[in-house]
């Protein structure tokens, strides 16, 4: 099998499984028990919280554990906004290419009164630091970005927008999930209020995720209970998969440089070739795109048929989210940079990792090739377009 899917989710490490099997076996006691048994514990959850706030550049206080990205990116939106709310504050910044757990959020919040502003991405998607800048206002509570978009692997001027909210005395949350472990991050160096991250990205355990809060920056609780997370998030903490995922991120964050050479080498030839196929185009930057994302639409296909071609040749991939497969609307991402939705219902994400080989990436190439061909031919619909009948959307 050829694992490609990595941006749906990574296969655990070695180191983290170790850390996660050695916790379950000598560290299960409960951290606030007060026996030396139970604080072994705890120290070994305090270790975790620095590893991982030093991954990030920020102080272990800063740390709240949660369940995951979708539960820190709920966290961050929910509490920002009840924040601003008690100021007179309901106006509140994003994009139209933000994960569903930001935008399912903030729809959420709409119906409460909140004024969502969806700022536009461009082609090339990427958002730019004028459009924060312009779309701010005086009743402005939030402004929440995605550090590199899931599907189409474009990393955005995030130092910048954190510095236009910084001087303008907005929050800035930030949805790292796809950056963190994948991307050097220092949330003092480039502004960042607030960013959410998951193990399950990084080569972790799944369930399992962090909200880095500023120190300053105010936190509602999420969940009532106990003392947990500094009384942010009650409930006895997931001692082992907080270890593991803090062993999977200082290892991603150590082998960071020299695996993400290899990966743009391995992307590069992967995009060289699927752009020989006719009737194609790559989306998102050609350069400023997360080290092992691929994404392109082929006009005259359906992405679900491509898939379950490229499964039958032991190739896993993605066409459009997780959250959206299963579906027929086509990824809200590919709209939101301007293609059309027939050629939208035409794309493919290939999210690779170190494990992937030359000959791997020669054999994605030849198959993708392959299968988009003999899809056209069956297709009444290409055939129509190549007689002139129906008119081409890509060159
Ligand atoms: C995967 C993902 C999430 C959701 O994370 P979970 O841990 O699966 O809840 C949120 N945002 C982005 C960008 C993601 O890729």
């Amino acid at each position: 099998m050829i694992y490609a899917d990595n941006a749906a989710t990574t296969k655990m490490c070695k180191v983290s499984i170790e850390a996660m099997t050695d916790c379950i076996e000598k560290f299960w006691g409960n951290p606030s028990s007060l026996y030396a048994f139970g604080q072994n514990a705890a120290e070994k959850l305090n270790q975790a919280r620095k590893t991982i706030a030093e991954c990030i550049g920020a102080d272990s206080a800063e740390i709240y554990f949660t369940s995951g990205g979708s539960e820190s990116d709920n966290q961050a939106i929910i509490s920002a906004a009840n924040i601003g709310a008690k100021k007179h504050k309901k106006h509140i910044i994003s994009s139209t290419f933000e994960h569903h757990a930001v935008l399912h959020a903030l729809k959420k919040l709409e119906k409460e009164n909140f004024e969502i502003e969806l700022l536009d991405v461009h082609e090339n998607g990427i958002i730019l630091p004028q459009q924060i800048s312009d779309a701010i206002r005086n009743d402005t509570c939030l402004v929440t970005v995605m550090f590199a978009n899931n599907e189409i692997g474009t990393i955005q001027p995030i130092t910048e927008i954190g510095r236009i909210c910084h001087d303008k005395k907005v929050i800035f949350h930030t949805d790292a999930v796809q950056a963190t472990g994948h991307l050097p991050i220092n949330v003092v160096e480039q502004n960042i209020d607030m960013l959410s991250m998951s193990a399950h990205k990084f080569n972790g355990p799944k369930g399992i995720g962090v909200l880095y809060v500023r120190r300053g920056v105010p936190l509602t609780t999420l969940i009532e209970g106990g003392a947990q997370e500094r009384g942010k998030r009650a409930g006895t903490e997931n001692v082992p998969a907080i270890m593991g995922m803090a062993a999977a991120l200082k290892e991603s964050c150590y082998n960071m440089a020299k695996s993400n050479k290899k990966l743009i080498e391995l992307r590069e030839k992967i995009i060289d070739g699927l752009s020989k196929i006719p009737y194609s185009v790559l989306n998102g930057d050609k350069k400023n795109r997360l080290p092992g994302n691929v994404n392109f639409c082929f006009e005259g296909i359906e992405g679900e048929s491509l898939l379950l071609l490229l499964d039958d040749r032991g190739i896993c991939a993605s066409s459009g989210s997780a959250c959206t497969s299963g579906s027929l609307d086509p990824s809200h991402v590919l709209l939101a940079i301007g293609r059309p939705h027939e050629v939208a219902h035409g794309s493919l994400r290939l999210s690779i990792d170190e494990n992937i080989s030359e000959a791997d990436v020669g054999y994605i190439v030849r198959s993708v090739t392959e299968i988009v061909d003999y899809l056209r031919n069956l297709s009444p619909l290409w055939k129509d377009k190549i007689t002139g009948k129906r008119k081409f959307f890509l060159i």
